[in-house]
């Protein structure tokens, strides 16, 4: 099936520069404050292409450029038994994850398979290496959909992810991983992929810059906005990098702009895991920087455990223009951070209700908004969306014994 291109441009939010995109592009051309482009899309309104199923179904606000297929999508559903304990009668959850008996079949259990979707649909396949950076869960649903499309990609990883990475099925042979050995966390994997997609006929995918990676999880919005007909008062989600959050305020303002889901944007309502908390904590202090607010390097290093690991980013687009500081001013949001025991009371409580394992981030969003419901911060009669960013991996790992062929090992030299 051929996939008709969508239209769309580039926007930079700080200098109002229109760039025709080549899939490629990441950043502004023109010197100023960091700043995070946007898209901006010929199609307007909510258009929803009813004869595929998934995030194709929302193809209109994706930046696709080549051709993808997949069903792979959110599946929207109420909890009633989490609702009637939770006394929130207008709760959805917003699921990406392996929940089977739900409709959700994501093959990696996490929202990253949309996100790599997209991520290749954008991409050109013109014979250059596409390189990403992941603390596990990019890793596995990147290699898998390169795998199916051909494009060729090194992920690079930290060592300390490689124990998340198994697959069921050995990705192809133009899928290479990278370790950065030597204490590595995410964020030295990203530098790493960064430098090399500058060497000749190499292209770093961008992380939160990449206009695919948010609008992919921008559907995440979309297929809420199609089964319950508005926008939510109120979105709950973790928040690591922060891409995700910034993703579903940026097709909130879609969704205003088209018209049909009225002028109020969504309060975001964003989780960390404590102690590792450096959004948090700079949100509080009222600070522009996440680096100023808080000294998330040290605690990080000293070996502050945090149960969602990939919740763990030093360097989340906080103050970029367009960024998650304007995302949360603009929405009225707020953050928030619980501790490990409270994530786990959480994913307990859900998998007693609904009998599956909720990722250790998505225990940390549900946490949260238990927190924010007894603090009284978020009515229990609002409407919610639940971001569900991994569900039901227990069962996933039961075939997944296959470990990456590792091309190469570079030294982060933070040991
Ligand atoms: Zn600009």
């Amino acid at each position: 099936m051929l996939v008709e291109k969508s239209r769309y441009r580039l926007l930079c939010p700080t200098c109002e520069l229109q760039i025709i995109d080549d899939g490629t592009v990441t950043h502004c051309s023109v010197e100023h404050r960091r700043s995070l482009l946007r898209t901006e899309y010929d199609e307007r309104s909510f258009r929803i292409d009813r004869t595929t199923q998934g995030m194709l179904r929302y193809r209109a606000w994706l930046p696709l450029r080549e051709e993808v297929e997949t069903d792979f999508g959110t599946v929207i559903l109420k909890s009633e038994a989490l609702n009637a304990h939770l006394k929130t009668p207008n709760l959805y959850l917003a699921v990406n994850g392996f929940w089977p008996e739900r409709g959700a079949r994501l093959p990696s259990g996490t929202f990253k398979d949309i996100e790599a979707i997209a991520i290749l649909g954008r991409f050109p396949r013109d014979g250059r290496t596409l390189v990403a950076a992941s603390a596990g869960n990019t890793a596995v649903a990147l290699a898998g959909a390169a795998s199916i499309y051909g494009v060729p990609t090194v992920i690079i990883v930290p060592e300390s992810a490689l124990p998340r990475i198994l697959f069921a099925r050995a990705p192809a042979e133009n899928v290479r991983f990278i370790v950065v050995t030597g204490n590595a966390i995410y964020d030295d994997a990203i530098i790493a992929a960064r430098e090399l997609g500058t060497h000749e006929g190499h292209v770093f995918e961008g992380g939160a810059q990449n206009v695919a990676r948010r609008d992919g999880i921008g559907t995440t919005i979309a297929a809420y906005m199609e089964n319950v007909g508005a926008l939510p008062e109120y979105f709950v989600q973790a928040v690591g990098s922060g891409s995700g959050a910034i993703a579903a305020h940026e097709a909130a303002r879609r969704a205003i702009a088209s018209g049909a889901f009225g002028t109020k944007f969504p309060h975001l309502v964003l989780v960390q895991n404590a102690p590792f908390a450096p959004i948090f904590h700079a949100w509080a202090a009222g600070s522009n920087s996440v680096e100023a607010a808080h000294r998330p390097e040290s605690a990080y290093l000293a070996g502050a455990e945090i149960s969602a690991a990939v919740l763990g980013s030093l360097a989340p687009p906080y103050d970029p223009q367009g960024g998650l500081l304007d995302a949360l001013t603009e929405s009225a949001g707020d953050v928030t951070a619980v501790e490990n025991a409270a994530a786990r009371t959480a994913a307990a409580l859900f998998e007693e209700i609904e009998g599956v394992d909720l990722d250790p981030a998505a225990a940390v969003a549900l946490a949260g908004l238990i927190e924010r419901l007894e603090s009284g911060a978020i009515p229990r009669d609002a409407s919610i969306a639940l971001h569900i960013t991994g569900v039901g991996r227990r069962r996933l790992a039961r075939d997944r014994h296959i470990v990456p062929n590792i091309a190469a090992r570079i030294d982060s030299k933070r040991a």
